[in-house]
């Protein structure tokens, strides 16, 4: 730390982003990120149609907002894209969070909430999930707090119904809920419908998951329009070119391939019951998901030793160290290839003991 760092941060723990390592080849399955590469129709309809760079990108996105607007049914007024979803995340406590109205999330969730809430300054409380690893909406309700609910959550997988979180925002009309559906497109349902009837309900998604942009660095929102424009407000304070030109043409190149998305995640669907098949088969006992990872432990394998035993064979998984989920490694669900190197390394791994 430099003598210059500001004393605000100076216990601020960044969040610690999944390796990217280049020392070797590794079978990927730390980031989750998708196995297929942009569709090519997409990359060129993209290079033809970005603007040019020689500008700034169109603060506004309005083709691509468009785009959305229409895939989802909403107008474009509900839609704001963002630079990944991360920064709608870290916009929308800007936006919502702040002493009178403080965070409220899982204790195990994705670790960006924690980051957001401590460098916006605003208070949070991290709510205990249940003894099996579920969510338990009652314990949030009828506060005056902003939400934040991944749906499927990470890094368990494990699904809310949107009429769960119907009753919560019906219960909580002082709260604002953050749906962050980064791995909705893997079997779950969307809660965009709701934010046509619930002005307290905001859902944020991502192209880096099913829409294999997580490079071009693409998310965006849905809400109701004054929950849009308020995140408008802290955007056009922040970054108002958040949004590079490649990309937004990007996102609408993605966006004419909703098919092969579509039949994208179906493969990855069943490629998430091949594993777990062959997990549970090996004798991991894996939490239910519908994500594009699965979250799986071994009674008999340390979790810890497991991702370091993978890793010197070559496959990447990501392990977390919090106490309650230590035992655990998350596995992104890759290709059928991907599946059978790793089910074949944890195989060596179990006849070297
Ligand atoms: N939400 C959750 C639950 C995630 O796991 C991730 C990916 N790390 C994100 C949001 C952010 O993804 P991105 O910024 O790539 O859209």
């Amino acid at each position: 730390m430099s003598k210059y760092f500001s004393e605000r941060f100076a216990s601020l723990k960044p969040y610690t982003p999944g390796e990217q390592p280049r020392d070797r080849q590794y079978v990927k399955l730390n980031t989750n990120e998708s196995p297929f590469p942009p569709c090519a129709e997409a990359l060129s309809y993209a290079a033809e149609h970005a603007r040019s760079y020689e500008l700034y990108s169109d603060p506004e996105a309005v083709e691509l907002r468009q785009a959305l607007a229409e895939r989802y049914q909403v107008t474009p007024d509900c839609v704001m894209a963002t630079s990944g979803s991360d920064e709608a995340l870290d916009f929308a406590f800007v936006a919502f969070g702040s002493d009178a109205r403080p965070a409220l999330f899982p204790d195990i969730t994705y670790g960006f909430y924690r980051v957001y809430a401590n460098i916006n300054r605003i208070p949070f409380r991290e709510i205990p999930l249940e003894d099996d690893l579920t969510i338990s909406l009652d314990r949030y309700a009828g506060q005056k707090a902003v939400i934040f609910l991944a749906n499927p959550n990470a890094p368990t997988g494990i699904f809310l119904p949107p009429e769960r979180i119907a009753d919560l925002a019906r219960r909580s009309p002082d709260s604002v809920i953050v749906v962050d559906e980064a791995y909705v497109d893997f079997g779950g349902e969307s809660c965009v419908p709701l934010t046509q009837r619930y002005k307290n309900i905001l859902v944020i998604q991502t192209f880096s998951k099913s829409r294999s942009l997580a490079g071009a660095r693409l998310g965006f929102c849905i809400g109701c329009p004054e929950l849009i424009r308020d995140l408008q407000t802290v955007r056009y304070s922040l970054n108002p070119y958040n949004v590079n030109s490649f990309t937004q043409a990007l996102g609408i190149g993605m966006l004419r391939c909703e098919d092969t998305v579509r039949a994208r995640c179906r493969t990855i669907m069943e490629n998430r019951a091949y594993l777990t098949e062959q997990l549970k088969a090996l004798g991991f006992s894996c939490t239910d998901s519908l994500a594009n990872f699965v979250f799986a432990r071994h009674l008999r394998l340390n979790g810890g030793a497991l991702y370091q035993m993978l890793r010197d064979r070559g496959v990447l998984v990501r392990h977390f160290d919090g106490s309650r989920i230590r035992q655990y490694n998350r596995i992104t669900v890759g290709t059928k290839e991907q599946i059978d190197c790793l089910l074949a390394a944890i195989r060596d791994i179990m006849g070297s003991l």
